[in-house]
């Protein structure tokens, strides 16, 4: 089940940013910067007593001298934020008080129909939490005070916010014998033009996904005798509303649909080459433990030996550490290669379940043992004692050795490699895990 979205909203300056810090775990936010916009939006991986969700700082839009260019861009930003939202945290700032530009966020989130937590942050004497109640007259409920700097309040507020979640989902997708897979990429890279392709081609039926939150909808396809389920494909054919806002709604789409796959299919717009944000995307992928393959799009554009060379050039740039992911030159629009990338796919998704005997990966140790790969410090030898497969989607391994520490990324990087080599792990992400054992 998707994790549910919280979105931090409010005028400038009230401590958003400041707050989304203090709760976000991860460090791989994405960001992104919108047109005439001077700051950025990202998105952050956070939980709370068990429950995962993605927080957004809709973030600072900067202050635009008028205020008129200004009310409508908070509004914007609100509303967009509000589409996708499970929970809104409406931060105001209690050292201030109420302002006409709180009142002008309090009207949307308001109309949004969705649960409000109302934040007066900078409350940073807890003795002081009467500066909080004016805000009721914005409408949206009991004010929480909390002080985003110092972190007083923080974990009540996120009691509240995790309340306010959807029900945990029981129900399992995995086991209606399709296999998940979420066609990622930025905005305008053919995603959609992929899906039709995919579907058209193939048998398909468009199913209304029974227990999946919001408006997804996945279509169902059957090729070479494999069952495929292309999740949330209305994501992909719906553009927000919000114009500017294409590409932070199909970011959240995305990483949704990340969640409910088993193989992601990346596609990238081959006519602009690779771009740090599909490096990122790949790398949330990766963190979500998805098999990726990589559609190289709109190849029908790639029609020189110059195009051809800039595009494997920001390939080695952005794609360098996942040399594991396999990529297929396809045209969405002229139908070129998508059988290939489904094969792909295919055949990633079986690496990423593949189970590998104990006995094997022994045999492999053995032979790096003889061939005298090791590391060492100065009274220290690694000695790898035996490793066994822990689990799959993705392939899960532990070591255990004499003295984990000794293990550098230089070496398990190394290990990975022979691993992949001799396991043939394409497409997939897989773990090493080192427990000591003397
Ligand atoms: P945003 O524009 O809403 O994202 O606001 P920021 O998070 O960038 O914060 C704006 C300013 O308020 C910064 O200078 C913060 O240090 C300050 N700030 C944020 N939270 C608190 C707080 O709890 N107490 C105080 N005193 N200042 C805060
Ligand atoms: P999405 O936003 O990622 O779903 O992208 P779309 O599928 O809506 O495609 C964006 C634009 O790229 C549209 O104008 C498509 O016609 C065009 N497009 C998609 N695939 C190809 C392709 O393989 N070659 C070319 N030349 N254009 C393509």
């Amino acid at each position: 089940m998707p994790k549910p979205i919280v979105a931090v909203v409010g005028r400038p300056n009230v401590g958003k940013s400041t707050l989304v810090n203090r709760i976000a775990v991860s460090r791989d936010a994405i960001v992104h910067e919108s047109r005439g916009v001077t700051r950025d939006r990202s998105y952050h991986e956070a939980d709370w007593n068990g429950r995962d969700f993605v927080l957004i700082d809709t973030g600072g839009i900067e202050s635009v001298k008028s205020k008129d260019v200004f009310a409508p861009r908070i509004r914007e930003q609100a509303l967009a934020a509000c589409e996708e939202a499970d929970v809104i945290v409406f931060v105001v700032d209690g050292s201030v008080g109420v302002t006409d530009e709180d009142e002008e966020v309090a009207r949307v989130v308001r109309r949004s129909n969705k649960p409000v937590i109302l934040v007066v942050n900078k409350v940073d004497n807890p003795s002081s939490e009467d500066e909080a109640w004016p805000f009721y007259s914005l409408g949206v409920g009991e004010p929480h005070a909390i002080s985003a700097n110092h972190g007083y309040g923080t974990g009540d507020l996120l009691d509240e916010v995790v309340a306010n979640f959807p029900p945990e989902d029981e129900e399992s997708e995995e086991d209606d014998g399709y296999l998940g897979v979420a066609i990622i990429g930025r905005p305008n890279v053919g995603k959609s033009s992929l899906a039709n392709r995919l579907a058209k081609r193939n048998r398909s039926i468009v199913s209304d996904v029974a227990g999946t939150t919001r408006d997804a909808v996945d279509t169902l396809i059957e090729w070479k005798g494999n069952r495929i389920r292309l999740v949330d494909t209305a994501g992909m054919r719906k553009k927000s509303q919000v114009h500017e806002d294409v590409e932070y709604y199909s970011l959240v789409r995305g990483l949704q649909a990340m969640d409910r796959a088993e193989v992601c299919i990346l596609v990238v717009d081959a006519s602009v080459g690779v771009t740090e944000q599909d490096q990122k995307l790949l790398g949330m992928a990766v963190d979500r433990g998805c098999a990726v393959v990589m559609a190289l799009n709109k190849w029908d554009l790639i029609d020189t030996q110059e195009k051809r060379d800039r595009v494997m050039e920001s390939l080695d740039m952005r794609m360098g550490y996942a040399p594991w992911v396999p990529y297929v030159n396809i045209s969405a629009l002229t139908g070129r290669a998508v059988d290939k990338i489904l094969a792909a796919t295919l055949a990633a998704a079986e690496a990423h379940q593949r189970e590998v005997k104990t006995s094997d990966i022994n045999k492999l140790l053995a032979q790096l043992r003889e061939g005298g790969h090791t590391v060492t410090d100065k009274n220290r030898r690694l000695k790898i004692h035996y490793g066994t497969q822990t689990g799959t989607k993705p392939p899960s391994f532990t070591f255990w050795c004499n003295a984990p520490d000794l293990i550098d990324d230089n070496y398990e990087r190394f290990l990975e490699n022979r691993m992949r080599s001799t396991f043939d792990f394409g497409g997939t992400p897989i773990r090493l895990k080192f427990k000591r054992k003397d």
